[in-house]
């Protein structure tokens, strides 16, 4: 039997998600709770992570896709790859 040892790192904010995302509804899990899981449960927890909400306060932030509409391309609160998805389904549907 092989005993591999596998080191996880995880950010603070990565942990208050973890905890969120648990119901724990505390925004924080203490090491001995996160050691106490072992890596599958928290390799897990991890992957079903939900994506960051995007940051409404950010004026610069696509509308569609949360990221930066500061490289020029973008259209209307867009950004460029999603202001070109957005022209494409409008001359597809015609509206
Ligand atoms: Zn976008």
């Amino acid at each position: 039997m092989r005993e591999i040892t596998v080191t996880i790192r995880l950010t603070d904010h990565e942990v208050a998600r973890i905890a969120q995302n648990d119901g724990l509804g505390r925004g924080e899990i203490t090491d001995r709770e996160l050691a106490a899981w072992g890596q599958t449960q928290l390799q897990a927890r991890i992957d079903n992570l939900p994506e960051p909400e995007p940051d409404e306060d950010d004026p610069d932030a696509c509308r569609e896709c949360g990221g930066p509409t500061d490289d020029g391309e973008g259209y209307d609160g867009r950004c460029g790859n999603c202001a070109d998805q957005y022209a494409d389904s409008f001359e597809a549907t015609g509206n």
